[in-house]
């Protein structure tokens, strides 16, 4: 990315030979990108990020569909990027049916079949969720919105360059990334869109992205966002390492420590994604003892940290609130090993015991 921040400034739409360099590194990118989904150069159009993403796909196939109907179907469990873009439609004249999941945080297929209409023109439903990590039967679904002649969107931020994700196969129509989840650079993302897609820009100026999204590009971002694809597809294995390290981490946890829910499919989840529960203690006093540690670990999305709520997702999983307030989050990545592993299974039994010792759970357990 560095020389596209220096030496190499031109701006890609420009004429002169610096410019062209510019665009040649972007194009660079979008065929790594595209190679990484499977999909053509021109269905890949660059954003600013996984939020930018989901509300061009979502607000684009809406406005640009409204002729035809003003029926939307997500879950309950989506990222706030997708969920609070859906808020903002229904304040626009669109009806949003938000679908409930099973304990285990997979969306219900008959509710979804049961509440299309003839008005309905758009399901999102998020490939693998942010907090717990369970991976949706995005086939399935996709096979239903083919048979209604619905188009389908797909939030895969958190599964492109972690997972196999290839658009022919999931069959979506629209399908969300962002760079910083695969080890990319903040602020830059991406939207697949098929071939043939009825779809409106959400920003509008210039030419840009043939069209559907104007502004300069973020040429270093979108450089960094094209390496980032191309080392996923080297280190596919990756996630397999992670998933034994993560397998470890859950074991040793429930082990050591009693009352413990773990959240999410125990196999249909991402490989690095470890939710849990601690019954009798908050979440946040958790991370608070955990970061003292040098351990970073979350509660809800970090989007929404800091909040005085318990998370969506658990709720609509069927977790009472009281416990969905203990939930802590364990991402593992490419920068964990068995140390770290061994770090956390050695701090948290006790930071939980002294938690608990002050908090009602003494009074309950005795
Ligand atoms: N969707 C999901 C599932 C996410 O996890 C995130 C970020 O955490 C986003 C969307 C938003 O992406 P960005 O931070 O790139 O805007």
């Amino acid at each position: 990315m560095a020389p596209y921040y220096n030496e190499l400034y031109g701006n890609p739409s420009s004429m002169y030979k610096l410019a062209k360099e510019s665009e040649k590194a972007k194009e660079g990118a979008r065929e790594k990108v595209a190679k990484l989904l499977g999909a053509k150069l021109e269905e890949i159009v660059f954003t600013g990020g996984g939020t930018e993403s989901d509300n061009f796909a979502i607000k684009g196939v809406a406005f640009a569909n409204k002729k035809k109907g003003n029926h939307i179907i997500t879950s309950k469990i989506e990222h706030h990027a997708v969920l609070n873009t859906c808020k903002y439609l229904e304040k626009h004249g669109f009806e949003v049916s938000y679908i409930g999941v099973s304990t285990k945080g997979f969306v219900d297929l008959n509710e979804l079949e049961d509440t299309i209409n003839d008005k309905t023109i758009l399901i999102t439903v998020m490939h693998a969720n942010n907090e717990v990590g369970t991976i949706q039967p995005i086939q399935e679904i996709s096979k239903i919105a083919r048979e209604h002649n619905i188009y389908f969107h797909t939030d895969a931020v958190q599964t492109v360059g972690k997972l196999s994700v290839d658009v022919n196969e999931l069959g979506v129509d629209l399908l969300s990334l962002s760079a910083h989840k695969f080890y990319g650079p903040k602020g830059v993302g991406a939207l697949y869109i098929k071939e043939g897609t009825k779809i409106d820009s959400l920003l509008h100026g210039g030419h840009h992205e043939k069209n559907r999204r104007a502004g300069t590009e973020n040429v270093p971002g979108i450089v960094g966002l094209g390496k980032a694809s191309g080392i996923a597809m080297d280190e596919r294995e990756e996630g397999e390492r992670l998933k034994i390290l993560r397998d470890r981490l859950e074991k040793g946890i429930v082990e050591k420590i009693q009352d413990v829910i773990i959240n999410g499919h125990p196999e249909k989840r991402l490989p690095g994604t470890l939710n849990l529960c601690v019954k009798g203690i908050k979440g946040e006093s958790m991370i608070l003892q955990l970061d003292y540690h040098g351990i970073a670990t979350s509660s809800t999305s970090a989007c929404m940290a800091g909040l005085e709520k318990p998370s969506h997702v658990l709720l609509a999983m069927g977790i009472p609130p009281e416990v969905a307030y203990g939930s802590l989050r364990f991402s593992l990545g490419r920068g964990n090993t068995e140390e770290d592993i061994n770090k956390v299974l050695e701090v948290l039994p006790p930071i939980v015991r002294r938690l608990r010792a002050i908090s009602p759970y003494k009074k309950i357990k005795g």
